[in-house]
């Protein structure tokens, strides 16, 4: 049996914090225990909030936890040709479409998806001369998938939770591929978006376990969606809970003084920290 495949993932647009820590080491100890491999992958595809320093420093906070990685680190800024392919085998296949809405557009036509609680947007593609036309005028749109044609051409979806979702999800899941609305897929000032990304690159990783934060969890349904679209391999997913700090709120890259590189500073070891995150 091929061994099984874990990453951690950051975006470089902070210094790491606990939550960080939490998760890389849970991927990390999960990956030991069953002879795994450990992939790193930088998500720096935000060319305006990510740096070069807080590269440095996940690579640094990750040597000092003791946590190592095989094979070379991937960087998502340097993938960009397999992201325009993704895209482009969508387009052609006619599952995304150009949406010219600006977002307060966007917003003013917000709807429910049929079983979520948050309104989320739901788009159309353009009559070909009108796209024409607004192409001609070099008005800037956003790539979306086009999520009721790709639902309807490819049915219900699960995926396999090992850890927990928010309300305590495990197990076999029902895919809610549609709760996010008509994702945006690429932009012209972001690129490809987080949701194609991930996938284009958890598949080239060969990641077979997916560890990652419970907020993450409503992004795996959408996320089978763009892995069945094209026809990438699925993942087995493990959400775990996440770290909140003594004000009960979890912890955010704003809070400064929780940074790892902080936490180092005070002189506190490695093992003090794991012993305080009180890992699963
Ligand atoms: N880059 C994302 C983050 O730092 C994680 C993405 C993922 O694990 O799928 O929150």
């Amino acid at each position: 049996m091929s061994r099984p495949v874990f990453r951690f993932a950051p975006s470089p647009t902070g210094w790491l914090h606990r939550g960080h820590a939490f998760s890389a080491l849970t991927a990390f100890r999960a990956c030991r225990r069953s002879g795994g491999v450990y992939r790193l992958r930088i998500e720096d595809i935000d060319r305006i909030r990510c740096r070069p320093e807080f590269e440095r420093g996940v690579l640094e906070d990750l040597d000092w936890l003791g946590v190592s990685w095989d094979g070379p680190l991937l960087r998502q800024s340097e993938r960009g040709a397999a992201y325009e392919a993704a895209l482009e085998r969508l387009t052609t296949a006619g599952l995304a479409y150009r949406c010219f809405r600006t977002r307060r557009e966007v917003a003013e036509v917000m709807t429910r998806a049929p079983h979520g609680d948050e309104p989320v947007f739901f788009g159309e593609r353009l009559p070909s001369h009108e796209e024409r036309r607004r192409l001609g005028d070099g008005d800037p749109f956003a790539w979306r998938l086009d999520v009721r044609e790709a639902l309807g051409r490819v049915g219900p979806l699960t995926f396999l939770e090992t850890g927990e979702g928010p309300e305590g999800e495990t197990g076999l899941q029902v895919a809610q591929s549609d709760l996010a609305g008509d994702i945006v897929l690429a932009r012209r000032d972001i690129g490809v978006a987080y949701h194609l990304a991930v996938v284009v690159d958890d598949a080239f990783q060969d990641v077979s376990r997916v560890v990652r934060g419970r907020d993450l969890f409503g992004a795996t349904s959408v996320q089978r969606l763009l892995q069945v679209l094209l026809e990438l391999p699925e993942p087995v997913y493990h959400h775990h809970r996440l770290l909140v700090g003594p004000d009960g709120k979890r912890y955010a890259k704003r809070d400064k003084a929780e940074t790892l590189q902080a936490i180092r500073e005070h002189g506190i070891t490695p093992e003090q920290l794991i012993a305080e995150l009180d890992l699963d």
